[in-house]
């Protein structure tokens, strides 16, 4: 049903070094190494436009989100509770609670049907806890994006002695394979967080995003136009402005199906943050709106042009992402919540991640 699936499967040009740049690539998101043009198809969305060598530096300002669930405060999913994180104290912030009207710029482009804003206070769905993108539950194992983002751009601040892993979904929702996820998921007993392509929230049932949120996911935005060339190409300015236009379409498309209370901080930017030029006049748009990017240092590889053909292929991927990222206390896994292959082999890279002792976060 999607867009996203076709261009998600366009494979990698015969040739093409795949293996070094992906590893730059993680390895530039762990601050050991430099991004360089050929970065493209390695990232979790392949690419549809063109880019050049990135100099966008991450983005440390701090949300008005604050920091939940420091290194020291939140617990996992498995792990024992610790104090409620901190994003609930957003309510009330960036027209929380506010009608949710239609954004003053030019609808980015989407070949999904126009999306009418209601242009009235949208009743949160009842799992929603008001002010952030996850259920009260689920404070006990929520962090900030901007803690999140600060960890992976310096790992050396990452909590010591304990490892933490974030599994993250883009492109869904999907009505076929999000729902095989949430069960994977839930037989798990471990949370998720997943970054929506709003517009497909037309073609779920509500009762889908009723359970991910029940089941202590997380619901963040990853885009709603996902199309590169609106969003990257120009200059600094004109990528800041539709960078920021879609995502205010994404937000009041995403109010409008799950509350007017709902208040993600975390961002996926389509191809991530470090597949692009200088982003930092739209991280800063962002930054107003109270929400910082979030890339992904390791994956499971279902968007790869090599990716794994077999379960046990997808589990060392994962390892060996971890491995090669250099920052292996807190993980923060790319996957698609559109591709069967990675719901038949979620169980087993969940299981290993379980052996390693990790804690399963999700991220505000
Ligand atoms: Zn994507």
């Amino acid at each position: 049903m999607s867009l996203r699936r076709t261009q998600a499967e366009r494979p990698t040009p015969a040739g093409s070094p795949v293996r070094s740049r992906r590893w730059s690539q993680r390895r530039r998101l762990a601050g050991i190494g430099v991004l360089t043009a050929t970065t493209l198809f390695a990232t979790g969305c392949s690419i549809s436009g063109s880019a050049s060598t990135s100099s966008s530096t991450p983005n440390s300002s701090s949300s008005s989100h604050g920091v939940t669930g420091s290194g020291s405060a939140a617990g996992s999913a498995s792990g024992s509770p610790a104090s409620p994180g901190a994003a609930s104290a957003a309510a009330g912030a960036h027209g929380v609670g506010a009608p949710v009207v239609h954004p003053s710029c030019t609808r980015p482009p989407t070949t999904w049907k126009t999306f009418k804003a209601p242009d009235a206070v949208v009743p949160d769905l009842p799992e929603l806890e008001a002010g952030t993108n996850h259920s009260k539950t689920a404070d006990k194992w929520t962090y900030s994006a901007s803690q999140v983002h600060q960890w992976m751009a310096k790992p050396q601040t990452a909590p010591k002695g304990k490892k933490l892993v974030f599994i993250t979904f883009d492109d869904g929702p999907d009505s076929t394979v999000t729902p095989k996820e949430l069960s994977n998921l839930e037989k798990a007993g471990v949370p998720a967080t997943f970054f929506m392509i709003t517009p497909q929230l037309q073609g779920v049932p509500v009762d889908l995003l009723r359970r991910s949120l029940r089941d202590g996911n997380g619901l963040d935005i990853h885009s709603y136009s996902h199309d590169y060339k609106y969003l990257f190409h120009g200059d600094a300015n004109q990528r800041a402005a539709h960078v920021t236009c879609d995502y205010d379409w994404a937000l009041a498309q995403a109010r409008a199906v799950i509350g007017s209370d709902y208040d993600p901080s975390g961002f996926r930017y389509p191809g991530g943050e470090m597949s692009w030029n200088d982003l930092s006049k739209a991280n800063a748009g962002l930054a107003k709106r109270g929400v910082v990017p979030i890339d992904w240092n390791a994956m499971s590889g279902d968007a790869d042009a090599h990716m794994p053909t077999t379960i046990p292929g997808y589990v060392t991927m994962v390892k060996q992402s971890i491995a090669e990222s250099g920052n292996p206390r807190v993980v923060v896994i790319l996957n698609h919540d559109i591709k069967e292959k990675t719901a038949e082999a979620m169980p087993s890279i969940l299981a290993w991640l379980k052996s390693q002792g990790y804690q399963f976060g999700i991220i505000s």
